[in-house]
């Protein structure tokens, strides 16, 4: 492929690993199966590319989280594939849900109600999902809901329930007994939802050892590489992003570098100011305490990341390793998304879904075998 001259860097995007991570989620929870959530563009990723690699290993439960997301993904799925919106729907919005055919989360009892007064208008029955609160206190129907919904089981008329789901406060944290505590709970809640497939784990819930899955989990980060719970990562990584060297000067001992000059130089330093900032999503957290490889060797951000590039010492590097235009990987085989998470204080959600389009996208095709789903 000819190379980008115009753009901050180079993304690569391995749909291959993608499938062989969708693989592991689906032996670890089998027989539940297993959704792909497809939500803020796939993590950063492409809905559609994504979606339609995951389409080709066998998965057929998609979730988004907005409305504005299903209608922009709901024509590139079969006709098989189910579409749900996590975040349910804004008042006014369920006619539009209804025309798309995507089966929104019902996250309180207003909008059950919204949702099966549009299903009784129109004369039939509408999918959806109902999301109960096992103890997040975020979105799902409360324990005073629920017993409304008891009280008055009308209220579901013409809601086909495809699905009841929870969602777990502490699944990166498998050792968390709040986990045991939630699951207990929504067993006990489900129970009012006889015989209605069960969703409980996200990525960190689905890669838990020795739990019963329900029915669908619905898998995000753990898709895209980033470590389910803390280390060791058993996915496979998914992105790799090179910058590349813009400029390289040499400054004497004492000088300072980047906005505030927040760093100074203790030595005569090779100093490489790199194609890659903050508006291409990179975290400004990491000014100072970051990373980036060349050639494999570690070099440290300097200074505060700008907006559109940063600085590293590269004094110890090799010199042909050292040029305009040569490759600086951010993100590849020594650096994973969870590693810039941790140099930045945040997650590797946050690291992903911030990528933004600044980058030429390459996406590396699923090699799918004949390897049973
Ligand atoms: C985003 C989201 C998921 C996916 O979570 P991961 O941790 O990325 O696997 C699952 N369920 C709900 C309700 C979500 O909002």
């Amino acid at each position: 492929m000819a190379m980008d001259y115009g753009t901050a860097g180079s993304l690569r995007i391995d749909l291959s690993a993608l499938v062989a991570n969708y693989r592991t989620i689906a032996a670890q929870v089998a027989p539940a199966a297993v959704a792909g959530v497809v939500k803020a563009d796939a993590y950063g990723l492409g809905a559609v590319p994504v979606s339609h690699a995951l389409l080709d290993a066998g998965c057929r439960h998609f979730f988004v989280a907005h409305l504005g997301e299903a209608k922009a993904l709901k024509p590139h799925l079969p006709a098989d594939a189910t579409l749900y919106i996590l975040n349910g729907l804004r008042p006014g919005a369920e006619a539009e849900c209804a025309a798309i055919g995507a089966v929104p989360v019902l996250n309180a009892l207003v909008q059950l109600d919204a949702w099966a007064a549009t299903a009784r208008a129109s004369g039939g029955t509408l999918p959806g999902v109902v999301q109960v609160d096992s103890g997040m206190s975020r979105l799902g129907l409360t324990p005073e809901e629920l017993a409304i919904l008891r009280a008055q089981p009308e209220r579901l008329d013409g809601i086909d329930v495809q699905l009841v789901m929870t969602h777990l406060a502490c699944a990166d944290e498998p050792s968390s007994p709040v986990n045991a505590d939630q699951r207990a709970l929504f067993d006990q809640i489900a129970v009012q939802f006889p015989s209605v497939p069960r969703s409980i784990d996200n990525s960190g819930g689905a890669m838990a050892p020795d739990v019963r899955h329900g029915d669908i989990v619905r898998a995000g980060i753990a898709l895209y590489g980033g470590a389910p719970h803390g280390p060791p990562n058993p996915m496979a990584a998914v992105v790799a992003l090179d910058a590349y060297i813009m400029q390289l000067r040499q400054v004497p001992a004492g000088a300072g570098v980047g906005y505030g000059l927040t760093h100074h130089c203790d030595r005569p330093t090779q100093v490489a100011t790199i194609s890659v900032g903050y508006a291409d999503g990179w975290p400004r957290h990491v000014s100072g305490r970051g990373s980036a490889y060349i050639g494999g060797l570690r070099v440290p951000v300097i200074g505060r990341v700008s907006m559109d590039s940063m600085a590293l010492d590269v004094t110890d590097l090799p010199a042909d390793l050292l040029y305009p235009g040569a490759p600086v990987e951010l993100l590849g085989p020594h650096q994973r998304i969870d590693d810039v998470a941790a140099q930045a204080g945040t997650i590797s959600y946050e690291i992903l879904t911030r990528l933004g389009s600044r980058y030429d996208r390459t996406y590396l095709p699923a090699i799918l075998e004949s390897i049973e789903p």
